[in-house]
């Protein structure tokens, strides 16, 4: 069969993950992206020397499918968030850590009164629970089919535990505050967590894309131009060019029905001249009435993430307060912390089609050739995260490969 040329729509992680396995398998592909550099939703700004991504947004290296990549160069270099957090209360903050990160965090940890002894095993339970699993496993098992604060009282944790743990973490991670996303993806998610880490490139997320592309050919990309495939008979045309298949990889711009509903998330970047200890680990917001969620200093994970000498603040804002005033947000994070802090406000960013929203049972789908010779890929595959962008895109080529 004479070889099918293909058009990949998008240079996010899908479009990325697309265009190197075309790459790989040898098959030729052209690259249409409407902004002028890759990454989508991958997005860094840098402003007064401060790199500000759209949202906070990390690489978990625990994703069974990038974890080779990132024992490579040059994701070798990417910097890692502490894997543990603060549990932060009006004026006072007591941590909890993973034990590699040395014994005097884990020695916190061990007297952590925020979390009972019981809770914290529990937590270790979880981990053994979640790690000695597949991924399909998890998202088979009948008694993760219910919601995840069902599931975590099911398991057994205090609600403290849920209160001041959970809630505030995996709200910050479904991006809704009531934890009512299936368990499955909970442990999927958790299983990640607890096998890497948080990391971030240098230079801001953006510069994870750049890296991935890096060593792709530039003269098959047409970058900087939205484009709209036109039907021609059984082809595909593209400013002139003629196409067997397009696959889209645009993200939330798809044109395929049905498209899913997204989740939004809201991030305000201050700049002040002290981290307030934090050190490189995720604070979260025990207090479910105020509108902080969770909040962190990139700058000390990647230092090149503020101007020498400044530390960059990234407040993310529940859903339910998205718009607050940023003078309140930066009084709110001090009030949590009991301390005077001067933060001068950066940017804003609200994504409103930060994560597709699955169910259950679409958790299991793959992406599929059309006969039309229009396809799709994207995260909506399988759970919604980086990871499923990139085995999406793989699995799109690999059929594509077996269709040729
Ligand atoms: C705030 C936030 C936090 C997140 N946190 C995490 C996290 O911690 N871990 C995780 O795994 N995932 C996280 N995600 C999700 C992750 O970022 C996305 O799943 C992933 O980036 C989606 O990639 P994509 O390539 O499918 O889509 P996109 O990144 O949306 O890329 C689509 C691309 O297509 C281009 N495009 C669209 N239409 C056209 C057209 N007509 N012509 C040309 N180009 C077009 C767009 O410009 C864009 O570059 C987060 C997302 C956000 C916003």
């Amino acid at each position: 069969m004479q070889e099918q040329k293909i058009a990949i729509v998008g240079a996010g992680i899908t479009g990325i993950s697309i265009a190197r396995a075309c790459h790989e398998a040898g098959i030729a592909y052209d690259w249409y992206e409407k902004e002028s550099e890759p990454g989508g939703l991958l997005r860094t700004d840098v402003v007064d020397g401060f790199a500000l991504d759209h949202g906070f947004q990390v690489l978990q290296s625990g994703y069974s499918e990038l974890a080779e990549m990132y024992a490579t160069q040059p994701f070798q270099s990417y910097k890692r968030y502490a894997n543990g957090a603060w549990i932060i209360k009006k004026g006072s903050r007591s941590l909890l850590s993973h034990p590699k990160e040395g014994l005097a965090p884990t020695l916190k940890t061990l007297f952590n009164q925020d979390i009972s002894l019981g809770d914290k095993v529990k937590i270790v339970l979880l981990q053994q629970f979640v790690s000695g699993k597949s991924d399909a496993e998890l998202m088979e098992r009948p008694q993760l089919q219910q919601s995840t604060l069902s599931f975590l009282q099911g398991f057994g944790f205090s609600s403290k535990a849920i209160h001041y743990f959970f809630k505030p973490w995996f709200s910050g991670v479904f991006l809704e505050s009531e934890l009512q996303s299936p368990a499955s993806l909970f442990c999927l998610f958790y299983k990640a967590f607890s096998k890497g880490g948080a990391l971030l490139p240098p230079l801001g997320i953006q510069q994870f894309a750049r890296d991935l592309t890096s060593t792709l050919p530039s003269e098959n990309r047409f970058w900087g131009k939205e484009v709209h495939p036109q039907a021609q008979g059984e082809q595909w045309v593209i400013e002139g060019r003629v196409y067997e298949q397009v696959v889209w990889a645009a993200g939330s711009n798809n044109p395929q029905s049905p498209s899913p509903d997204y989740r939004s998330a809201e991030t305000l970047y201050f700049a002040a001249e002290s981290d307030a200890d934090l050190g490189i680990y995720l604070a979260l917001n025990a207090e479910s009435t105020t509108q902080v969620q969770t909040f962190s200093i990139p700058s000390n994970v990647e230092p090149s993430y503020a101007p020498k000498g400044q530390c960059l603040w990234s407040v993310q804002i529940r859903p339910e307060s998205f718009g607050a005033p940023e003078q309140d947000v930066w009084s709110e994070v001090q009030d949590l912390l009991g301390i005077s802090l001067t933060g001068r406000f950066l940017r804003r960013y609200t994504i409103h089609q930060a994560l597709p929203i699955v169910d259950t049972l679409n958790l299991r789908s793959t992406p599929h050739l059309n006969s039309s010779g229009s396809s799709m890929a994207g995260p909506q595959f399988g759970y919604p995260s980086l990871q499923s962008a990139w085995n999406s895109g793989k699995e799109w080529v690999r059929i594509a490969s077996e269709n040729q």
